[in-house]
């Protein structure tokens, strides 16, 4: 029942960023300072990094894919449309959630944002593997910060398990819920007395 067409993650499109998932991005989470769920990327590398993909890609990033990128990026939670145009609207600035919806659109296709289907919510993706990699997100409970790995391991159990069925996946996304490091070390009541 969904509205628009199915994604079609690219595809064509020539990019050279399929070499790239090799590398492991697990961004050791909350490993430094214990200050809550840090994403790893910083807002403007994310949105500089897709202004100049869209250069290469011969893609119009218009201020409003742009500004709806940016506060995806600024936030390290999902967010959904409704709270993004609520973030970018101003006295005098309305922006409507449709707006906002068709440039997730593009962001998603491009690969600068997921989607969290459990949360129906967006968050952006500073990283650079392939369209296709298999994905894994990890969402705590407690503080909604939300991790991204990518789990070369689990797409190629998956493509085992599909092997013969016939069956082609358009993703491979994983979200597993629990609680991250730094909520779960919050949590523990250190036994030294
Ligand atoms: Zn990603
Ligand atoms: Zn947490």
């Amino acid at each position: 029942m969904r509205g628009h067409a199915p994604h079609e993650h690219g595809q064509g499109d020539g990019s050279g960023d399929r070499d790239a998932h090799a590398q492991s991005h697990a961004h050791h989470p909350h490993g430094h300072d214990g200050a809550g769920c840090g994403g790893g990327h910083e807002a403007g590398d994310v949105v500089g990094r897709a202004e100049r993909l869209c250069q290469t890609r011969g893609l119009q990033f218009t201020r409003l894919r742009r500004d709806v990128l940016a506060a995806v990026a600024a936030e390290h939670r999902p967010l959904g449309a409704y709270d993004i145009a609520e973030r970018m609207s101003a006295p005098g600035r309305r922006v409507a959630a449709v707006s906002v919806y068709r440039a997730l659109d593009f962001l998603t296709e491009q690969g600068f944002v997921h989607r969290i289907s459990s949360r129906n919510a967006f968050v952006s993706c500073g990283h650079e593997h392939g369209a296709g990699a298999g994905l894994v997100f990890l969402i705590c409970r407690t503080c909604g910060g939300i991790d991204e790995m990518t789990a070369p391991a689990v797409e190629s159990a998956l493509d085992q398990t599909l092997a013969g069925t016939g069956f082609s996946p358009t993703s491979r996304i994983l979200e597993v819920e629990g609680e991250c490091g730094a909520c779960r070390g919050r949590n523990d009541v250190p036994d030294q007395a």
